[in-house]
């Protein structure tokens, strides 16, 4: 058995980056300071992690970063005033709502606070109703992430059967518009699908969204299946691994490694999309 094309992130990031940093030179050349803004509340260590790898990765592409931490009791209220001050304030272009939050504020309250026209991670009402109907917004950056890895690597989406394993509201519901848009065949597999591997044993393309390390295995892949694991699951040591088993990789085509696959190209999609908001900003002030 021969080891599947690893699908690595890395180039597919770094094309996007390089068109990042031409945007900021053009953006900066005409006055504007492309700035990001995050809220982080504690309670989560994944979260502070992303956090702070956003802020690495800003810093290298020359774009303002600030970051708004707020204790794990922080009330609804607070962040709501936050939010708020931040859609009101020109100079921010981008709003980061780090996920998940504590229990006791509400994810749809606060997301429905955001402006679309910055909200860089396409969590706000009217962005999730871009993705379905395809009018122009900011999309959620990991599903934008899994079909620009697609994509690089040369595989066509347009009239594939391609198999979708989780319909989450951040990865796998926006994914299965786009690839509808694609024009791919989708199949979307759920917590209730009795038997994933007769759906994947005849797709050509799997795209995996669950987080659980490991459910994809072997047994229920093909030789010439193309797998792109967007699954983020911690281990108990520590180690970041995807939602398809490692082994995987001796049955299928090609595949996607965690980390260094979809994550990478989240991160520097996420600042793509900051460039579309200054762009979308830009044209709802008569300025573009
Ligand atoms: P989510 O909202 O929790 O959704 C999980 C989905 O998986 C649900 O549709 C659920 O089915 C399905 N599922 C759960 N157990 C299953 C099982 N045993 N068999 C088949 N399907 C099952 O998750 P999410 O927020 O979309 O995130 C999905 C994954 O992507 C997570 O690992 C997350 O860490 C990762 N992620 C990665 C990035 C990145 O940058 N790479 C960014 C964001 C998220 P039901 O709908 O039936 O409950």
């Amino acid at each position: 058995m021969s080891e599947a094309m690893p699908l690595k992130g890395k180039p597919v990031a770094d094309g996007i980056k390089s068109r990042v940093v031409e945007k900021v030179n053009s953006w900066r050349s005409k006055g504007v300071e492309p700035r990001i803004d995050t809220i982080l509340v504690a309670g989560d260590p994944a979260s502070a992690y992303y956090a702070d790898s956003k802020a690495k990765a800003a810093a290298k592409l020359n774009i303002a970063f600030h970051l708004h931490e707020f204790p794990e009791s922080v009330t609804e209220d607070a962040l709501l005033s936050t939010i708020r001050e931040l859609n009101e304030d020109p100079v921010v272009h981008g709003i980061m709502l780090e996920l998940p939050l504590p229990s006791h504020v509400s994810t749809s309250t606060l997301s429905a606070a955001l402006s679309p026209y910055k909200d860089v991670d396409g969590l706000s009402p009217a962005n999730r109703l871009a993705v379905v109907t395809g009018e122009p917004g900011l999309y959620p950056a990991t599903p934008l992430a899994c079909i620009q890895l697609a994509k690089h690597y040369g595989y066509e989406l347009s009239g594939k059967n391609v198999v979708l394993v989780g319909r989450g509201k951040t990865v796998g519901l926006p994914l299965m518009h786009l690839l509808l848009r694609e024009n791919a065949t989708v199949t979307v597999c759920h917590s209730r699908t009795p038997d994933i591997g007769s759906h994947l044993r005849r797709a050509d393309l799997a795209f995996v969204a669950v987080g659980r390390a490991g459910l994809v295995t072997l047994g229920m892949v093909h030789p010439n299946l193309v797998v792109i694991d967007a699954g983020m699951n911690e281990t108990q040591s520590g180690k970041m691994v995807g939602d398809v088993a490692p082994d995987v990789a001796n049955g299928v085509a090609a595949m996607s490694p965690t980390p260094g696959g979809v994550g990478t190209v989240t991160t520097a999609q996420l600042f793509a999309n900051l460039m579309h908001a200054i762009e979308l900003q830009k044209r709802e002030h008569g300025e573009a």
